[in-house]
């Protein structure tokens, strides 16, 4: 249903033109979740402003590629038919629900005004439509609820009120940058439920961002694997989780916590990405990798088709590396 081509984009600095993001493509499936995964910095969040048009030109630019939305280039809309798409084809979820609500409107009227500014609808449909978002979002009581403020509810139920203004006009899409990182433990835990459930119902497409496995392991469909600006590795949950290939993956894997392996200690995965000012020509991540060869610091590995679903990036799995070394 989206399908994201070669996509290049800086920001100009002071210092100079960070290169965000080097060519990223990836497609998205009707009704999956793909979770965009890496560490802060490595270009996820920045995908996913771009795919929303959320990008500021400048200091923002897109130099390069494509995303492709029911035959249409979302880079290259003007700001009117980009609004006609955000918030009806395609709704964004932020990390902390306070920035996305007014606080100084009753969520009913938030709701309401969601669904009339893009669809042509009576007040007592829309508040009909916000009735049955509230109970989609498990909020009990919702025609009571509709008549409360921001601030009367706790963070966990804000984030569910967020989710439930994203669904009210049906997008096919939903786009979600760290959506559950500002709650505890257990409200996480209920808001990706809420995320498996609203799914199940509606069929929406996700696109997760986030930098927590945990929450990967529990939702996604499949997983891109970011690191300084690039796809190193994509593939479906157990391609990714047991059968990792790029020594990146591998090492994030290695630095969370499992519930099989107790015993085992935790090694994080030693130095830091590489300067995006001036990114290597090369493998980005040949300065950590234990594996490192002299052809991964001086040409960029091609990507490598390793089942249908699984893709890598990295010298190792390429057949003329391999011939090299037999
Ligand atoms: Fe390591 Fe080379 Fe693979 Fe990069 S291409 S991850 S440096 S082995
Ligand atoms: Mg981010």
């Amino acid at each position: 249903m989206l399908s994201v081509r070669d996509l290049e984009v800086s920001f100009k600095t002071f210092g100079g033109e960070v290169q965000a993001i080097r060519g990223v493509s990836f497609d998205l499936y009707k009704g999956e979740t793909l979770a965009i995964v890496g560490e802060s910095g490595c270009g996820k969040s920045v995908t996913a402003n771009t795919i929303m048009g959320l990008i500021p030109q400048p200091p923002g630019r897109i130099r390069n590629g494509e995303v492709l939305f029911k035959d249409r280039d979302l880079t290259k809309l003007n700001k009117k038919a980009l609004r006609e798409i955000q918030g009806v084809d395609i709704s964004m979820i932020f990390q902390d629900p306070m920035t996305a609500l007014n606080p100084t409107l009753k969520i009913g009227e938030q709701l309401i005004e969601g669904l009339r500014t893009h669809h042509k609808v009576s007040r007592a449909e829309a508040k009909r439509k916000a009735v049955e978002m509230l109970s989609l979002v498990g909020i009990s009581n919702p025609e009571e609820r509709l008549k409360q403020y921001p601030h009367q509810f706790s963070g966990g139920m804000r984030q569910r009120i967020v989710i439930a203004i994203a669904l009210i006009c049906e997008p096919e899409l939903l786009i979600a940058d760290e959506p559950t990182t500002a709650l505890d433990v257990t409200i996480q835990a209920q808001i990706l439920e809420l995320f498996d459930e609203i799914q199940r119902k509606t069929g929406v497409g996700v696109i997760l961002i986030t930098h927590d496995l945990g929450v990967v392991a529990k939702i996604a469909d499949r997983i891109a694997v970011m690191y300084a600006g690039k796809i190193i590795e994509i593939g479906n949950k157990r391609e990714i989780f047991y059968d990792p290939q790029h020594p990146y993956t591998q090492g994030l894997l290695n630095s969370v916590p499992r519930l099989d392996l107790q015993e085992e200690e935790l090694k994080p995965i030693e130095g830091t990405p590489p300067d995006l000012f001036a990114p290597p020509e090369g493998c980005p991540f040949a300065a950590r990798c234990p594996y490192v060869m002299e052809v991964c610091e001086r040409v960029y590995p091609a990507t490598t088709q390793l089942t249908t679903q699984h893709t890598v990036d990295c010298w190792l799995q390429d057949e003329r590396a391999q011939a090299v070394f037999s």
